[in-house]
């Protein structure tokens, strides 16, 4: 079974997550950083931290890291899916 859900324990991951202090880069609030802190798995899915584009990749945004930002999936969606 994959894990479609679980954050991307990259060393990206780790770099952003430790300069970020595990908060949103879109709202401010923590994020939880695995499955088990969060009572559902829908709250999961919608609190999970993703890599957010800084500038969308639509406007020309790249996928370097220092475009890259660790955000909650649902404030990533509601930005416009990075
Ligand atoms: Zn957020």
């Amino acid at each position: 079974m994959s894990q479609p859900f679980a954050p991307p324990e990259t060393a990206l991951f780790n770099t952003l997550w430790e300069s970020q202090g595990g908060q949103c880069a879109l709202c401010g609030r923590p994020m939880p950083r695995h499955r088990f802190e969060v009572a559902h798995a829908t709250l999961w899915k919608k609190q999970r931290p993703s890599f957010d584009h800084i500038l969308a990749k639509a406007r020309g945004g790249s996928d370097r890291p220092e475009n890259l930002q660790l955000a909650h999936a649902a404030c990533n969606w509601r930005k416009g899916r990075g």
